[in-house]
């Protein structure tokens, strides 16, 4: 994992809107205010985000988000 090239990639197909991910990293994620899709706030995050950042791949209940490195 290289914090420069790390990118978090979203699938909103996949996305069920449980925020899940919000409630890891409010820094990193938001939901859209229509339906509750995931917002990714930054794409590719530094320092203490690039763990949360995979936490919240983690925690994600339909495994809509991956990180590409
Ligand atoms: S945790 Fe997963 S399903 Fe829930 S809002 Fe975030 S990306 Fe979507």
């Amino acid at each position: 994992m290289t914090e420069a090239t790390m990118k978090i990639v979203a699938d909103l197909s996949r996305c069920v809107g449980a925020g899940q991910c919000v409630l890891t990293e409010p820094a990193l994620f938001d939901q859209d205010p229509e339906d509750g899709t995931v917002v990714v706030l930054d794409e590719q995050p530094s320092g203490d985000l690039v763990r949360a950042a995979y936490d919240a791949v983690r925690v994600c209940p339909s495994q809509a988000l991956s990180i590409e490195e």
